[in-house]
């Protein structure tokens, strides 16, 4: 496969990523984009990451051609069943490609941050195989809201450092990493779960995730001897739909769609980066995010915790600039129609994040009929259920 030469050596995608950081973030990026640079092509590295996706994770994960569905829609669906993978979801992908990158980098202790706990969980479990110690920092108002995944993690041995300032959430949260990051950045490696941030994290996560849009490209090849018409994936960060797509880019007659969260619908604008934000500054790096006419950053809301973050990848930002992908949004009341319908059709409960993705399956029906699609079915609806029984009340 051609390599794609994004980002450019300073990290952008056009006009988008770089690295807006304060001084201190200097050279911890500058050790890190240097290892990871000389660890990429390097066969022993990649060998061993190879057999922890295949052995612990439980790649490669089956693309599997969804029978029910397809006849009731009237177009070709595959779903690429991440949601089979050990934790339940893609993050495992990332985490488990820099805790060994980390370990290479001779560091001894793993911290992240995590709003919803996903990315954290991912983070303790790889923290736990490998043997490092592993700080989660977590806004105070998430830790109530998500008790079983703050257990999840005390349980794989994390420690979970409550956030008490600002609005105490992941926004918080991340600052916080940050300060610990420069502090200790000797024996510190710190992980960042999507392909946000500034370079080379959108770069390396985006490398990591990769591996699902190659696998697809085989399947797909071996199953319908052509490519697909359609990706689809939802899009928080951006990191299991730029993991699909980036391997497609070159193939002009594949076309991507983004499926952002619309929170509440069309008068919601806590939402929805790509396909309402503004170009900004968000976290170190240049994007579309969510911001008020001061500038200042919004929370952002959706029904699904892995798709309200208020900014999203530069890849995204830059495929959506040159038209390379089309981002749309699903509201949460869709998001829910899109759980019931897979759960009822196909016997397989999706997280609410690619629940989004499903629902806009519905659409896409319509406008291109027998067409053949394939979604990324990024996790797992278990960790859902409370919340969708708790909307139907
Ligand atoms: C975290 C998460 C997402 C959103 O993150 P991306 O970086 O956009 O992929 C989507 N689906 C699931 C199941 C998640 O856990």
């Amino acid at each position: 496969m051609r390599r794609v030469a994004l980002p450019d050596k300073d990290g952008y995608f056009g006009e988008f990523g770089g690295k807006f950081i304060p001084e201190t973030l200097f050279n911890p990026l500058k050790e890190l984009e240097e290892a990871y640079n000389l660890l990429r092509n390097n066969r022993e590295f990649n060998q061993q990451l190879n057999s922890y996706l295949k052995d612990y994770a439980g790649r490669p994960t089956p693309l599997y051609f969804a029978p029910n569905i397809s006849r009731y829609l009237n177009i070709k669906v595959y779903l690429k069943r991440e949601d089979i993978l050990h934790t339940g979801a893609h993050k495992i992908n990332n985490a488990l490609g820099q805790a060994l990158l980390a370990k290479h980098m001779g560091k001894k202790r793993i911290i992240a941050e995590t709003g919803a706990g996903q990315h954290g969980v991912a983070t303790a479990t790889v923290s736990a195989l490998f043997g490092f110690k592993c700080d989660i920092y977590m806004g105070e108002t998430d830790i109530k809201r998500q008790k079983m995944n703050v257990f999840r993690m005390q349980t794989l041995g994390a420690r979970v450092i409550p956030v008490k300032s600002g609005s105490k959430t992941l926004k918080d949260a991340c600052s916080e990493a940050i300060r610990d990051w420069v502090t200790n950045v000797k024996d510190t490696y710190y992980l960042l779960g999507s392909v946000v941030g500034p370079h080379p994290y959108p770069m390396i996560v985006r490398d990591f995730q990769a591996v699902i849009g190659r696998e697809v490209k085989q399947q797909i090849l071996k199953k319908e001897g052509r490519l697909p018409d359609y990706l689809l994936a939802c899009v928080g960060g951006g990191s299991n739909a730029i993991g699909l797509f980036h391997p497609f880019f070159y193939d002009r007659e594949v076309k991507f769609i983004g499926v952002e969260a619309g929170g509440l619908g069309k008068k919601d604008r806590h939402s929805a980066s790509l396909s309402k934000g503004d170009i900004g500054v968000l976290h170190g790096t240049k994007s579309f995010l969510l911001q008020d006419k001061f500038g200042q950053i919004k929370l952002a809301h959706s029904i699904a915790p892995g798709l309200d973050y208020p900014g999203v990848g530069p890849e995204h930002a830059y495929y959506k600039k040159i038209k390379r992908a089309n981002y749309v949004t699903i509201t949460d009341r869709e998001a829910i129609e899109g759980f019931k319908l897979l759960s009822r059709l196909e016997g397989i409960i999706p997280a609410l994040e690619p629940a989004h993705a499903v629902y806009y399956l519905k659409r896409l029906a319509k406008s291109a009929s027998n067409s053949l699609v394939i979604l990324c079915l990024s996790g797992r609806g278990d960790k859902d259920l409370d919340m969708v029984r708790k909307w139907e009340e």
